[in-house]
């Protein structure tokens, strides 16, 4: 008799379905067919441990562990989760074949003739659905698109202050952003960050950017790669990272972009020729927003107990059989989607209602005004230092994978002797330009720069402005927009107008506010006293954030950049200003 299930696809929820199966009833056969021998995707994505509760956990422990380690850290890799079901499938007497299913008569039948079920786990694309359902059983709704920036960090990730970084963060940024952090694993945490980016810029990296061809952002020429809008991004959370000291390994960094259709089918149970045909995970089911394995895995949960508490009938082949399946499923994909297109419309809203706050004056959370600055400058200095000099860094330290604080630190070791050897350069470059006094006199002030109260950044910088000034001048027309660049990126103040503003709005607000509560205090306005001191700690707090701000608006440019403005000046005396696309003002 038909005691075997077959599964195509041996993806998480898949994996998931027969394992709960055969928990259950440990004699039916289930085999898989998997097209990959090793686990492609390694993102890292957000797993909440009620999605797998309701299930039949094994002896071993192994799912006690896994919902555990969610509990702590809701956060796992794709190939981590697969390869420990697929490990536990295997210990549990689950067959995997390595083969890709073309033809479902030829490639799984013609194998198991008696096969009592087909089950299609094989994932959004799926080809069970395809060529058992049809292509018009899916029925699909385009909802957004996604940019996601993965890579591995040495040691621990950064956790970001949910008050004080995050809203600072997407206020300076274009996409909404939701950043994954995973598990620590053999000294190496996987980061994710996904940005929901528009239609438009997705149809510009959608075949450059793909899974199997990222864009490696410390490689390849980002500059020229990727929208200004979302470089821009990617400097602001990557740039953030990197000056908060995480040791971002530089090689893994990558960039992918996807489409977040919503997908659900008519049906996802069949009968033909005697077999039953099944849909589960994406195959089934397909969700934007990130949420397609947590609300798979509870649907699969479900499937898996139906098939247990039904395989009589199926063996039998009741054709009524899975009627109860498709109702639970018809009204569980309804509120599914339900969700995801109210999820659209909080993520639009909060999309815009963060793009709008980045107009307004008022920047209540304000803390350094050179902060996203510093975000672009860090990103930028790694990026092309990386870009510079990895080739010298890798063949003077041999065998490590190069990570920002090891490249930071050869390149700290190197700048000493580095800046000398330009400062000479730049001295002797000067000397070709004495008929020009004013450009000769600008270059040696960019020699002779003092760098010894310098940071890192500053210093790397300072080296990057030199090497630039020499190939402007050999090649002015060449390097003028290059040029003209490099110097958005040392800017380092932030001054402008409505800063400046707001300031004054905050300290008068706050002089107001402590000078009514210490009147009420001494009982001339109406005030209960916790009132007063309430209001004078408010005005207070204001106040010197207020003057805090005052005082770094007015905080003095770095000599580099106004030295290589002025050879731009000199050098360039045609030239137009370009607008600051590298680094975003502060209002
Ligand atoms: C970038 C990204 C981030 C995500 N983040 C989250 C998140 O944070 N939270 C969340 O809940 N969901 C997330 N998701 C969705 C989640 O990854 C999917 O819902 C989940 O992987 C679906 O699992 P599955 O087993 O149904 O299909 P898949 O994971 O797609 O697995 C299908 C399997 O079938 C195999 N296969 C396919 N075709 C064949 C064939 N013809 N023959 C043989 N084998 C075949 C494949 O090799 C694969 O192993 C994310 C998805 C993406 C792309």
């Amino acid at each position: 008799m038909a005691n075997e299930i077959v599964f195509i696809g041996a993806g998480p929820i898949g994996l998931w379905t027969a394992i709960q199966i055969k928990l259950q009833r440990p004699n039916v056969k289930i085999v898989f067919k998997e097209k990959h021998e090793v686990y492609q995707r390694t993102h890292t994505l957000f797993l909440n441990h009620k999605s797998l509760a309701d299930c039949v956990k094994d002896e071993a422990g192994i799912i006690e562990q896994l919902i555990s380690q969610l509990k702590s850290i809701p956060h796992i890799r794709t190939n981590v989760l697969e390869t420990s079901l697929l490990d536990l499938a295997k210990q549990l007497g689950i067959v995997i074949e390595h083969q890709k299913v073309d033809d479902i008569e030829n490639d799984v039948l013609r194998d198991y003739p008696d096969a009592a079920m087909v089950v299609g786990s094989d994932g959004v694309r799926s080809q069970v659905r395809n060529q058992v359902f049809g292509e018009e059983n899916a029925q699909r709704s385009p909802l957004a698109y996604a940019a996601q920036i993965k890579y591995s960090v040495k040691g621990k990730a950064v956790h970001e202050n949910q008050l004080f970084d995050t809203y600072p963060l997407l206020k300076q940024s274009n996409y909404l952003a939701s950043v994954n952090v995973g598990k620590t694993q053999d000294g190496t945490t996987p980061v994710t960050i996904q940005h929901f980016i528009d239609k438009e810029t997705y149809e510009k990296l959608k075949n450059k950017a793909t899974f199997q061809h990222p864009i490696k952002i410390f490689s390849d020429n980002v500059d020229e790669q990727l929208p200004p809008e979302l470089l821009k991004d990617v400097k602001t959370q990557i740039g953030f990272r990197l000056t908060n000291g995480e040791d971002v390994l530089v090689d893994s960094v990558n960039l992918t972009v996807t489409e977040l259709p919503q997908q659900r089918c008519q049906t996802t149970t069949l009968q033909k020729d005697g077999v039953y045909y099944g849909l589960i995970g994406d195959a089934a089911l397909a969700l934007s927003f990130f949420k397609g394995m947590n609300t798979g895995l509870k649907l699969a949960t479900h499937f898996s107990k139906y098939i247990v508490d039904h395989w009589e009938q199926i063996i039998a082949k009741d054709p009524k059989v899975f009627t109860q399946y498709e109702e639970f499923y018809d009204q569980y994909a309804e509120i599914a989607l339900q969700q995801g297109f109210k999820t659209q419309t909080t993520v639009k809203t909060l999309q815009s209602s963060i793009n709008t706050s980045a107009y307004l004056p008022f920047q209540f959370l304000y803390f350094g005004n050179n902060q996203i600055a510093d975000f672009h400058r860090q990103f930028d200095v790694i990026h092309q230092i990386s870009q510079f000099y990895l080739e010298a860094y890798r063949s003077s330290v041999v065998g490590e994978e190069p990570s920002s604080l090891a490249i930071k630190a050869w390149f700290e070791e190197q700048m000493p002797a580095g800046l000398v050897i330009l400062k000479k350069k730049m001295q002797k470059t000067a000397e070709n330009y004495v008929e020009e006094p004013k450009l000769h006199a600008a270059l040696l002030k960019l020699a002779n720069l003092s760098t010894e109260k310098m940071n890192f950044s500053e210093k790397a910088f300072y080296g990057l402005a030199i090497s630039r000034t020499c190939a402007l001048l050999e090649n002015p027309q060449e390097q003028a927009k290059k040029f003209t660049s490099f110097i958005e990126q040392v800017k380092n103040v932030n001054s402008s107008a409505s800063l400046m503003i707001s300031s004054l709005l905050e300290v008068i607000a706050g002089l107001v506010l402590v000078s009514v509560s210490v009147a009420a205090l001494v009982g001339s306005v109406g005030m209960s006293t916790p009132a007063s001191v309430a209001g004078i700690s408010t005005g207070g707090a204001l106040l010197t954030h207020g003057f805090y701000k005052l005082y770094h608006n007015m905080h003095p440019q770095n000599d580099t950049y106004k030295t290589v403005q002025e050879i731009k000046g000199l050098a360039l005396p045609d030239s137009e200003e370009d607008e600051d696309t590298s680094i975003p003002e502060l209002e």
